[in-house]
């Protein structure tokens, strides 16, 4: 029977980012997913800030950032009756070649959407190492003490076989079986159905201020939206409490038409894929050897686009911790802190997603919204504002994407100090454990990120005395557990980690801060789960 390290099942973007994140980190890690790897209908595609650190840190973000969106596109977000009809409000941003590097990040936004990004993603696990198989599909899994032995259906070939790793990982998708299989049930609730329509059409050749998204209202409430896909003339259609989908009555032309509202539209429709919007955690992210990451774990409604990225939050925070249980410096409780620390963030993300979500459909009577009456006036100027003030952390969700902390996790030792506010809008730098080690650029025009990767990075930065690391080095030596010590001489940078020492762990979080070191073993021990 073949054997390896780690086995991921679904080879979507999450599957793909934990294969990267294992094969920059040296292992071989074995992907199989059913799909042939194009993407035809995509989802994700809103990258967000920390993500694109993940992919600066892998080498993909040039190549995620310069995918084949209109980098020149305003990133405009516009409230309408249709995109030709009323306008309720506009959201006004610049497009991605406008916009400034911001100071809490070494990296932009990107839009990078998924027909794009998961052969990105696949390219890069493969060029670390990683074996990526599509058009393979996991049948049944069984797992005992040592592994997990996984039944594979060559797709292609139509041919079984085995394949036994010491651990595995479901990143299989909200349909995926490995849950069930695995009898973990899921929290939160499935809201409704929608429709997605991918379409092309000449919406910016006719006229109007050219935006990214329109979100639209009609009588009865929200309709859906309308969203760029590559900020040229391929768009999706995304149609809230849509009716049960049946192939052959949905009139796919005629809602895109309605929602252009434009005689002059050219509408050519791609494909349609009906799915569930729900707001839903599972119970547990760990079975024995086999975990779950993604969709399968935590889905959301894609309101503020968090879903791919909390999933790639995770491939990362279990990545480094297969890592070091399979090097042999990852303690015995270090990978149960995978769903000590993972699992509240993504109740986090999907509760701001959640509410995201609500904003789009503020209450009051909307039946008057299209008519052409002082009261149809005054309606659409009301509900505008409400939607502008709602939604504003959906399109600034700086604080959703970075403000993150692993608050009570049993591998990072607190040091009192209170938590700021978690504020999905806004960002507040720091460097308190559990929290993402803070951006800072240096003198030699590096990110203080980019001294964090493969394992673990004791950061001093000098004051009057020169602070003492004592036999810090030695016992991590001798534990093999790989760290690096960095002296700082950056006064923007102390003052932003606000401790003489700081230790951060593998994926860029603060494991411990302080002014001395306390016993090296007791540390080192605290930090790897032992
Ligand atoms: C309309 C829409 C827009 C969205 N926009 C955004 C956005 O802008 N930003 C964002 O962060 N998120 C967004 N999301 C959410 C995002 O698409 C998902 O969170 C993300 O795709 C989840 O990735 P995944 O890898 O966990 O699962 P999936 O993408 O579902 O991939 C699972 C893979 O596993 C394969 N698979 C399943 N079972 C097996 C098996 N037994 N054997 C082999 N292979 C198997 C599947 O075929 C599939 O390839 C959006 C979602 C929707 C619906």
């Amino acid at each position: 029977m073949e054997e390896c390290e780690v086995i991921i099942i679904g080879g979507g973007p999450v599957g793909l980012a934990l294969a990267t994140e294992l094969a920059w980190r040296g292992r071989k890690p074995v992907l199989i997913d059913q799909t042939d790897g194009v993407i035809r209908h995509p989802r994700a595609g809103g990258i967000s800030l920390r993500t694109m650190e993940h992919c600066r840190r892998w080498g993909a973000a040039e190549r995620v950032a310069n995918a084949g969106f209109n980098l020149n596109l305003p990133l405009n977000q516009r409230f309408c009756t249709s995109v030709y009809g009323y306008e309720l409000a506009t959201a006004r941003f610049p497009s991605i070649n406008e916009t400034k590097t911001p100071p809490e990040s070494p990296q932009k936004v990107a839009r990078c959407r998924q027909m794009w990004l998961d052969p990105i993603l696949t390219q890069t696990a493969r060029s670390h190492g990683a074996d990526v198989r599509h058009r393979h599909r996991v049948e049944r899994f069984v797992q005992d003490d040592d592994g997990v032995t996984c039944d594979i259906h060559d797709l292609e070939a139509d041919e079984r076989s085995q394949l036994r790793g010491k651990y595995m990982v479901a990143a299989d998708g909200v349909n995926g079986f490995v849950r069930e299989a695995l009898g973990i049930e899921m929290d939160g609730k499935i809201i409704g159905d929608s429709i997605s329509i991918l379409f092309k059409a000449n919406i910016y050749e006719l006229g109007g201020e050219p935006c990214e998204r329109y979100i639209l209202t009609g009588p009865k409430g929200n309709i859906g939206n309308i969203t760029a896909m590559d900020g040229f003339s391929y768009f999706r259609m995304i149609l809230r409490g849509a009716p049960a989908f049946d192939p052959k009555t949905f009139d796919a032309e005629g809602h895109v038409r309605a929602a252009i509202g434009s005689p002059d539209a050219k509408v050519e429709i791609i494909s349609v894929f009906p799915w569930r919007r729900q707001v839903r955690v599972a119970e547990h992210f760990q079975k024995g050897r086999v975990f779950l990451a993604g969709d399968c774990a935590h889905v959301m409604v894609p309101t503020g686009g968090f879903g791919f990225n909390t999933g790639v939050g995770s491939a990362v925070d279990l990545g480094w911790k297969l890592d070091g249980v399979l090097s042999g410096w990852g303690g015995a409780h270090l990978l149960e802190s995978y769903e000590l620390e993972r699992r509240p963030i993504a109740s986090r993300n999907v509760a701001a997603a959640h509410k995201l979500h609500e904003a789009w459909s503020p209450p009051g009577d909307m039946a008057k919204i299209l008519d052409d009456t002082p009261e149809g006036t005054a309606l659409r100027a009301k509900v505008g504002e409400q939607l502008m003030e709602g939604t504003k952390a959906e399109w600034e969700s700086m604080g959703v994407a970075l403000g993150y902390a692993y608050q009570n996790s049993p591998i990072c030792v607190p040091d009192g100090t209170p938590a700021p506010p978690d504020d999905p809008h806004k960002y507040i730098p720091t460097a308190r454990p559990g929290h993402r080690a803070p951006h800072v650029w240096l003198a030699d025009g590096r990110s203080i990120l980019d001294l964090f990767g493969r394992g673990f990075t004791l950061l001093r930065f000098e004051g009057d005395d020169e602070s003492e690391v004592g036999d810090f080095g030695a016992v991590a030596a001798q534990q093999r557990l790989p760290v690096r010590i960095h002296d700082i001489r950056n006064n923007n940078a102390r003052d932003i980690y606000q401790q003489r020492l700081v230790l951060v762990r593998p994926d860029g979080h603060v494991a411990w801060r302080g002014a001395k070191l306390p016993n090296a073993k007791e540390l080192i021990d605290a930090v790897t789960g032992a």
